[in-house]
């Protein structure tokens, strides 16, 4: 019986893997299509930052959206996966950039000049080298837009890879700021707070959910804020959900908030009402 029941089992877990593997294919080539085809499903949402004391925007996160024809969404935590194990996230991050600065002129169009965009790096992007802040730069420079205000997030775990610190000084030399996203959940040391010139840290939405209750998580963040400041490193909170939330943050001297309490990430012409009834209330 035990032998029948390995079996089932085994069977039960190839079906799995071929269910998984239909799935991955069918998003590779959605995804495929869909870059190739500029009025297809793939757009970015952009989701507000706001200054902690003033609550006055001082910036988006640019994430990416994933609408299949059948109009049914997929998330970046799906197909991202996905385009980093094909190597399509290369095309995928030279796309998104093209995407922004289009949306950057029709939000200049409406009169506004967004003091900040950050930009996600995924840890695939960084083993090319340094061929992406060219790339970047070009793209940009193309559309007459400065990189100042541009901001690249990258996460611990891509730290590690061997053309990170080349990557990072690339970054740097050519003007952007740096970000280290979901700050606390990697596996690299601190030590690259020193070495690279990093602009932000964004501690990640697990630190911040159970606040202000939550003993520990008080503890940490109220650590890795004054550890950052005195680093002259501003703090980002991702994940504010709620105003207690958002007051712990700021009585601890957090700069900055961005989360479903602040704004949810939102098309840009919803973005641009967005910013519009801000200044108005
Ligand atoms: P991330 O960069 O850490 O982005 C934050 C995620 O938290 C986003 O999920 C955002 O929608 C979500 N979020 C924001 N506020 C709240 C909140 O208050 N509560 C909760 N529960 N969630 C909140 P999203 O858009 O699904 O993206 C997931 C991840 O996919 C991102 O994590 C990022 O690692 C990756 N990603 C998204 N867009 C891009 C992109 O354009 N390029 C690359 N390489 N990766 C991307
Ligand atoms: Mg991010
Ligand atoms: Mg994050
Ligand atoms: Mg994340």
């Amino acid at each position: 019986a035990a032998k029948a029941q390995g079996k089932n089992r085994a069977q039960f877990f190839s079906e799995e893997i071929n269910r998984k593997i239909r799935n991955d294919l069918q998003i590779e080539a959605g995804l495929r299509q869909a870059i190739k085809d500029p009025g297809s499903g793939l757009y970015v949402a952009y989701q507000p930052q706001v200054c902690a004391t003033t609550r006055e925007i001082v910036g988006v996160e640019a994430l990416i959206r994933w609408r299949q024809d059948d109009g049914k969404s997929v998330s970046p935590g799906e197909f991202i996966p996905v385009a980093e194990k094909t190597g399509l996230i290369i095309e995928i991050g030279a796309w998104l950039v093209g995407r922004i600065c289009r949306d950057l002129a029709h939000m200049r169009q409406s009169g506004i000049e967004l003091p900040k965009i950050a930009i996600n790096v995924s840890p695939k992007e960084m083993t090319r080298g340094t061929a992406i802040v060219g790339n970047a730069c070009l793209t940009l420079t193309g559309f007459g837009e400065s990189v100042e205000r541009f901001q690249f997030e990258i996460t611990e775990n891509a730290l590690i890879d061997e053309n990170a610190s080349d990557v990072l000084k690339a970054f740097h030399d050519a003007g952007f700021t740096l970000a280290i996203d979901d700050f606390g959940t990697g596996y690299s040391s601190l030590g690259y707070l020193k070495r690279f010139r990093v602009s932000t840290l964004k501690i990640d939405q697990q630190f911040v959910q159970s606040l202000p209750g939550d003993n520990e998580d008080a503890t940490i963040v109220s650590a890795v804020i004054q550890m950052a400041q005195a680093l002259g490193i501003t703090v980002v909170a991702e994940g504010v959900e709620t105003e207690a939330q958002a007051a712990f943050l700021t009585e601890h001297g957090c700069d900055i908030l961005q989360g479903y309490h602040v704004g949810r990430p939102m098309p840009v012409h919803e973005l641009v009402t967005f910013i519009h009834g801000q200044h108005t209330t």
